[in-house]
């Protein structure tokens, strides 16, 4: 089947998945929204993590043991940084920095984080479509036994460790959508709207709190499909499975497809876990969603394309 195809994704997780559909489509057929609320200011830089992410991952620049940043990192700067007594708790490699000068230098001259972001694309040799979910700030916060935190203040500062209550994402009523990433939505040939295996409460929510996206997502027409971020019970990486514990949800991919249950019309749960309970409006598949390698990537892709392609009326 052809038509364009909209994935939704957060960082690390949802990189991988969304690199999987650029490598299964064609540049044209794919628009990836990404999560931008995990964005902040530091040491002067404009820094957005997850489109970093997805950058990264799309152009083949990932570093695969660490998991974050670029691959072949130095990091003179960081020693330097530290030699001086300044911030080191976030760490900046040599490599990433000179994106977040570019990025801070170019939204100093007055462009866009999307035209940002397309610029960047462009040099790194990245022809997927790359979206923020919008131009304005959306930031999210955590609420903690210690009260609200910043969420890089949470996710790195303080290394995950306070238990979390709430989440909020200041300035998300106020923020438009990208305009493309509406335009995407609402396109006659859409063939599915993915949700990439990302963390559901800071990855995942905060595109849907910006106004219009999950309203175009539930009028659309074509299928709604997300992807298990949980498989037997925990996370691959980062705090989902920590977050779902503390919030009292079960931790498991069939407690994720419940949390989308308004919006989906299918869930990829992991093939060593139990096909869940029957949910209203949804339905099931299960697959191989440990991606591991490139090879995996495009394997998920394809399959989460085909059961996609199963879902239409
Ligand atoms: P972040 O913003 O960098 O934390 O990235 P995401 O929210 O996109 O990704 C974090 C989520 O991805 C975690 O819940 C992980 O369990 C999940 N994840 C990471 N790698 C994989 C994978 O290979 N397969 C699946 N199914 N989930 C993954």
């Amino acid at each position: 089947m052809t038509g364009h195809v909209v994935a939704l994704c957060g960082g690390v997780g949802g990189a991988k998945l969304a690199h999987g559909l650029a490598n299964a489509l064609q540049p044209e057929e794919l628009s990836i929204v990404v999560n931008t609320g995990d964005d902040f200011q530091h040491l002067g830089l404009s820094i957005a993590p997850d489109l970093d992410s997805v950058m990264y991952a799309l152009a083949g620049l990932s570093d695969p043991i660490r998991g974050w940043g670029r691959r072949d990192e130095t990091w003179t700067f960081m020693d330097a940084l530290r030699g001086l007594g300044g911030e080191s708790w976030f760490q900046l490699g040599d490599r990433d920095l000179a994106v977040h000068v570019e990025r801070s230098w170019r939204l100093a001259q007055g462009a866009t984080l999307s035209e940002v972001t397309a610029h960047l694309c462009s040099a790194l040799g990245i022809t997927a479509r790359v979206l923020p979910m919008s131009d304005d700030p959306v930031r999210t916060r955590v609420l903690t036994a210690d009260g609200w935190l910043d969420f890089q203040e949470y996710f790195v500062h303080q290394q995950c460790r306070p238990s979390v209550l709430e989440f909020m994402f200041a300035g998300a009523q106020m923020a438009g959508a990208q305009k493309d990433v509406l335009a995407a939505l609402e396109r006659r040939d859409l063939r599915a709207i993915i949700i990439c295996p990302s963390n559901p409460f800071v990855s995942v929510e905060p595109i849907l709190a910006v106004p219009g996206i999950r309203s175009a997502i539930q009028q659309s027409d074509a299928p709604v499909l997300a992807v298990t971020p949980i498989i037997g019970g925990k996370a691959i990486k980062g705090p989902a499975a920590k977050m779902m514990a503390e919030l009292g949800l079960d931790v498991s991919g069939a407690a994720v497809a419940r949390r989308y249950a308004d919006i989906i019309d299918g869930f990829v749960i992991d093939h060593v876990d139990p096909i869940p309970a029957p949910l209203r409006g949804v339905t099931f598949f299960s697959a191989a969603t440990l991606m591991s390698s490139v090879a995996d990537r495009l394997q998920l892709a394809r399959a989460v394309l085909r059961a996609a392609d199963t879902l239409v009326a």
